[in-house]
């Protein structure tokens, strides 16, 4: 799988919202301030969902950059920091399309029509024409959006379960059909999010024109409160009133302390608090959460450009790591852009063939974690440079996610030959490459040497060029992992068992007394079936 060059330890965690314009404090409490707290703990992407705002906003797209600014300087305000987390903009990630034009090629309709948002968001959305082939697919825009960064978790709220569980469905679905793993099957990631009231008691939502603004002055914020209805309670403040039916004290339960929470409820039951005083606390304690953010914001709309740049450099960044997962993705499919092998296909030119073994264009490659560059070198061989006509068995052709558990269970081939293919090699000296192989049994060693400069030299090496050296390395190393060197001197390439040399001091040098050194030179390249 692949992995991004700036890519850490933590695991990884992907969120996204619609542009919707300016955010409130049901986004805030709902997802963006846990967002703000991931960010010290996970690898994190977040990302503002333009494309999917056009699944439902397709007829008028006027407002779609604004409204993509305005969250973009919302998530800055909150506290996403451009440091931690990679904050960028889903329509400047042309990747995104891409994988999902290619999930859509295997989801079947019927996942689609039974997300519950679908026909949820249809009925509540009566005014627009949603019967559109995008809309139907937007949970699978969101399973791209999620898999292109291979990420472990999903921040979502209870109610977005349905979307991570499609998500895992089509990583499911993928793999298995493709034997591979190129998708890990992404987890939801519950957070404490408490449910904020709006102004009329409902939900707090834009539809229902019922919201507070997370970047809202405070003079706004406390006209709104003041303006609230009580629901009917305490019509004459000598009334007591019942805290669990009036909004504001709802407000209070999210925003308030317990002891203003608990005085202020007594105050309402026993007709000692003004409900204008119990709006102005409300108010304040609410404020103490968005003044810092409505101060921030509005420092950030002075350098709006700065903004829109970083958000820029951010999706670039987001692309390159999403380009990683289309590698793999455009492999599976046959989609790859280079030519790669399939020359041979072709009557190839012994020009050509040289060129199927140039890996420039996964220069990337370069900055992966050894064990990892090892697992796309011998996925890359899989695809591109095994014979056709050698294929490995279905059970075993597969990938591996531990590289200890790959060494362990070798590829077999079709017929049942068992196939090492070894790419842990650090090129320690130029043109010498240095291999651990198991001291188990097998019948094929494939042994990749990767060049510095992109170049890819592949050897097939049947049992019988290694059989009897390597039972004599197997000996001497007891069960540790045979050390195998591959070396290029001219056109002539050598194998020897590093085990089996024997090095001795003739005066002040080092003599190394090998054994012969195996020439391979023939086995280069070399596809025939694995008799
Ligand atoms: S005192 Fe507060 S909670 Fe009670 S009715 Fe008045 S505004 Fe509502």
């Amino acid at each position: 799988m692949a992995e991004s060059a700036t890519s850490s330890s933590r695991p990884r965690v992907l969120s996204g919202m619609r542009p919707t314009g300016k955010l409130h404090l049901g986004n805030y409490m709902g997802a963006l301030a846990n967002w703000v707290k991931l960010q010290d703990q996970y690898e994190c992407y977040f990302f503002i969902a333009d494309w999917h705002a056009l699944t439902t906003d397709y007829a008028d797209p006027s407002r779609i950059k604004i409204n993509t600014l305005d969250v973009a300087l919302d998530f800055l305000s909150a506290g996403l920091d451009p440091e931690k987390s990679t904050i960028f903009i889903q329509s400047h990630v042309p990747q995104h399309a891409e994988l999902h034009l290619l999930f859509s090629m295997i989801t079947p309709l019927g996942w689609l029509e039974r997300v519950p948002s679908y026909k949820e968001m249809q009925e509540n959305l009566s005014s627009k024409d949603l019967t559109t082939y995008g809309f139907l697919g937007y949970p699978v825009l969101m399973a791209s959006d999620i898999l292109l960064y291979q990420p472990q978790f999903v921040p979502v709220g209870q109610d977005q379960t349905a979307h991570v569980e499609l998500t895992r469905e089509v990583a499911r679905r993928f793999n298995s059909m493709y034997k591979t793993s190129v998708f890990p099957e992404p987890e939801a990631l519950f957070t404490p999010s408490p449910k904020v009231p709006g102004l009329d008691g409902r939900k707090m939502s834009k539809s229902y024109g019922n919201t507070i603004g997370i970047s809202e002055p405070p003079a706004l914020v406390a006209k709104k409160v003041a303006e609230m209805s009580t629901n009917g309670q305490r019509i004459r403040q000598t009334d007591p009133g019942d805290p669990n039916l009036c909004p504001v004290a709802d407000l209070h339960r999210v925003f308030s302390s317990h002891e203003m929470i608990s005085s202020h409820e007594h105050g309402c039951r026993t007709a000692t608090i003004r409900c204008e005083f119990c709006k102005i606390d409300a108010a304040n304690s609410i404020c103490a959460v968005t003044q810092p953010i409505s101060d921030k914001r509005f420092r950030l709309e002075g350098e709006i450009e700065q903004t829109w740049d970083m958000l820029r450099s951010m999706s670039v960044k987001a692309a390159a790591r999403a380009e990683q997962t289309m590698l793999s993705v455009r492999n599976i499919f046959d989609l790859s852009h280079d030519l790669g092998a399939i020359k041979r296909h072709f009557m190839a030119s012994n020009k050509d063939l040289v060129k199927a073994h140039d890996l420039s264009q996964n220069s990337s490659w370069w900055n992966l974690p050894q064990d990892q560059q090892s697992k796309l070198l011998r996925d890359y061989w899989k695809l591109n440079l095994l014979p056709r006509d050698i294929q490995l068995s279905q059970e075993s052709n597969r990938v591996f996610t531990s590289l200890d558990r790959e060494l362990e269970e070798p590829f077999l081939s079709v017929k049942n030959k068992r196939v090492l293919v070894s790419a842990m090699t650090a090129q320690q000296e130029p043109n010498g490459w240095h291999f651990w192989i198991p001291p188990k049994s097998y019948e094929v060693w494939t042994l990749l040497c990767w060049h510095r400069t992109y170049w890819l030299d592949d050897f097939v090496i049947p049992q019988k060029f290694y059989a009897q050296p390597f039972a004599q390395a197997k000996k001497k190393a007891k069960d540790k992992p045979i050390h195998l060197r591959v070396w290029k001197i001219g056109e002539k390439w050598n194998m020897e068992f590093v085990d089996l040399l024997e090095r001795e001091m003739v005066g002040n040098a080092i003599r190394v007394q090998a054994m012969e050194p195996i020439d391979i030179t023939e086995l280069r390249s070399n596809y025939e079936p694995l008799k």
